[in-house]
């Protein structure tokens, strides 16, 4: 139990940035003593220490993608612990009292969702990353106490529409492709989102993939994430393609600065982390497609949800306290920011 302005709360963040309910339930984090290890999606933000909760802990939740997910990334999990929960199902915890945790749809990366546990006397929940809030994300509603990122907290977060982002990122595909193959860079799941937006928008470019990105496409085109023309790099087909030299190949965001340097490619990193659409120079791109709410958005899901309590996730996001003030001062929702 955590004291805070004379309300007792049983929702704390950890300084290892476990979203910790009761129960012994931790969320993206694992600390001491943690039983149910819950994880709402694959960034390295939110596998925290999920090492030690494959050790410690008895079961590890998630959507059933996220956990075939994390097997191909490399994470042992043992089938016996592994509990994977689709969309709206629940899992009632083996405990003395009534605790139900309940899964709801994100829209971030593939698999990715929300929990909440719902116990005799109180509703908690988690909203794990999200966009799109009221669209292809639930607002989780009637809860005592909300936790929420906040990665675009900041009232100067407000983008253009994706469609907009879209066109001028298509744009600019068209253009340069023409003289050379394009390297684009992006974070875990957000490369199959690419892939199946450039599909949409009519880039009918060979995609070449390198093996550990191949393995997250082939998990989730079983689960109907499908592209057409998608190759593994270094195989016969891949080795002909690169040969005509009209591909797009894919890596992780990670490998953008000594990757970028590789002369004749087109370089183009697609994050969300930018405040500008689409910034170049010289043969490097910069295209802000992101995958979390805007500032706009963010206030528009906490208007809907009306938490009692709003916890504003301070470990991942520079802009909580900004975030939990305005939400404070507009909203007249009572808010604090954890850690603290
Ligand atoms: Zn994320």
């Amino acid at each position: 139990m955590y004291a805070v302005e004379g309300v007792v709360m049983n929702v704390a963040i950890g300084r290892r940035g476990a979203i910790i309910f009761p129960l012994n339930i931790c969320v993206d984090g694992y600390e001491n003593g943690c039983i149910y290890r819950f994880v709402t999606h694959i960034h390295s933000d939110h596998t925290i220490d999920l090492d030690k909760s494959i050790v410690f802990s008895e079961l590890l939740i998630g959507t059933p993608i996220t956990i075939d997910l994390l097997k191909v990334m490399g994470f042992n999990i043992p089938k016996q612990k592994a509990v994977p929960l689709d969309y709206y199902q629940s899992l009632d915890l083996d405990t003395n009292e009534f605790a139900k945790l309940t899964v709801y749809r994100s829209d971030h990366v593939p698999g990715s969702c929300q929990v909440v546990l719902e116990m005799k006397n109180c509703r908690i929940g988690y909203t794990g990353d999200f966009r799109n809030p009221g669209i292809k994300t639930d607002i989780l509603k009637d809860l005592d106490i909300l936790v929420i990122d906040a990665t675009y907290g900041d009232p100067s977060y407000v983008r253009e529409s994706e469609e907009n982002i879209m066109n001028e990122f298509v744009k600019l595909l068209r253009k340069l492709l023409v003289e050379q193959p394009i390297a684009i860079y992006a974070y875990h799941g957000k490369i199959n989102d690419v892939m199946m937006k450039l599909r949409a928008w009519g880039i009918d470019t060979p995609f070449i993939l390198p093996r550990n990105q191949w393995n997250i496409y082939m998990v989730l085109k079983k689960y109907g994430f499908d592209v057409d023309e998608v190759y593994l790099e270094n195989s016969r087909e891949a080795e002909e393609i690169k040969k005509s030299r009209w591909y797009i190949e894919f890596n992780l965001a990670s490998k953008f600065t000594y990757m970028k340097r590789r002369s004749g490619l087109a370089h183009i990193l697609v994050t969300g982390r930018y405040g500008k659409t689409v910034i170049g120079r010289g043969n490097v791109w910069i295209v802000g497609l992101s995958g979390h709410a805007d500032f706009k958005e963010l206030v528009y899901y906490v208007k809907e949800a009306r938490p009692k309590i709003l916890i504003v996730d301070g470990y991942r996001s520079l802009y909580a306290h900004a975030f939990s003030s305005y939400i404070n001062q507009n909203l007249k929702i009572k808010s604090i920011v954890m850690p603290f």
